[in-house]
């Protein structure tokens, strides 16, 4: 009997010591990066919180949605949470393939190319990450009736929630911003507001969304929230597109990097460490939020693992590429605040 009575005493205070030790943690360490930041907004130059703070994320960009190109066998929820979990992303982004070029894209094949990211969208929402619904084109002016038909129907389902961002085309080839590129953003944002007044909006820029100079210098007026894609590869793009960059954030327009690699623009090569660095340098000065590209196992230089791994995530050291490796190595150390 006393025996019990001590059993029972003991496992009381056990009982008591875990609540001590629960709710003693910092509640913060419970909760999503979305349900600390809320609803994110554009002031000047910069991406604010709910809070009027401003903010910079780092996460993975996966690879085209479409079936062909078999990167969607790491479309799940497994994988988001790893990245969310094992490198610290919290932020997500998602490319509806969407080029002309592409024969089994959303412009031939809707059904499949949603089911594939609404898998990446609704996981990246339950986990708490925000998402960035993206366009996947290099010729979405010649296509601006399916691309607005797609973000009115992404905005009726998801615009009610702070996590997703609409990314409304990839990366132009050499067009026109004045006359070919702004219009079509101002077509496509018009009709995306008239469902939801406030998600970010990130408008793509002339050169394979590099001469964000030159839409700094005629940028879309009478809208909120709006931001101007960068995109980078290390081993690419030097001293010039930092200026670039630097330029477009001095004339007062705010950016997102919402697809940038370690190698070459091709998406091969070597990877560039002391040109990532450059970038992570300035990325980290100016506060961008940016987006590695890509989740993929593909025998190419800018996957971050390796042909055959796992895909549903937890990935060991082994798994990684070059270029895996060194993108997780920021991504875990980046300030997601
Ligand atoms: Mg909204």
């Amino acid at each position: 009997m006393r025996f019990l009575f001590i059993l029972l005493l003991t496992l009381a205070a056990c009982d008591s010591f875990q609540k001590t030790k629960v709710d003693s943690m910092p509640k913060s360490n419970t909760k999503s990066v979305v349900e600390i930041n809320g609803a994110l907004a554009v002031k000047g130059n910069k991406i604010i919180n709910a809070k009027d703070k401003v903010v910079s994320f780092a996460g993975s960009s996966f690879f085209w949605s479409n079936n062909y190109y078999n990167a969607n066998h790491f479309y799940n929820k497994e994988v988001v949470k790893w990245l969310k979990d094992d490198w610290n992303a919290s932020i997500i982004r998602v490319p509806l393939a969407a080029d002309p070029t592409v024969m089994d894209s959303h412009l031939y094949d809707l059904e499949s190319n949603i089911e594939n990211i609404e898998k990446v969208i609704d996981a990246a929402i339950a986990l708490g990450l925000y998402v960035i619904i993206d366009w996947h084109s290099q010729h979405a002016e010649d296509h601006e009736t399916e691309a607005i038909a797609f973000f009115q129907k992404m905005a009726t389902k998801y615009g009610k929630y702070p996590n997703v961002i609409y990314e409304i085309y990839n990366e132009p080839l050499k067009i026109d911003w004045d006359t070919v590129l702004k219009p079509y953003a101002e077509n496509v944002i018009a009709e995306i507001r008239k469902i939801d007044p406030d998600n970010l909006i990130i408008v793509g820029t002339p050169h394979w969304s590099q001469d964000v100079d030159i839409a700094s210098e005629n940028p879309i007026i009478g809208y909120d929230n709006i931001a101007y894609t960068l995109h980078f590869y290390a081993g690419s793009h030097k001293e010039w597109l930092l200026n670039k960059a630097k330029k477009a954030l001095d004339n007062g327009i705010a950016l997102m990097v919402t697809e940038w690699g370690t190698v070459n623009a091709d998406g091969n090569g070597a990877v560039d460490p002391e040109y990532v660095k450059k970038w992570m340098d300035f990325m980290k000065e100016h506060q961008l939020t940016h987006c590695n590209w890509s989740v993929h196992d593909k025998d190419e230089g800018a996957s971050i693992v390796k042909k055959g791994t796992n895909p549903k995530g937890n990935w060991t050291d082994d798994d990684l590429t070059e270029s895996g490796k060194l993108v997780k190595s920021y991504m875990v150390n980046w300030k997601n605040d």
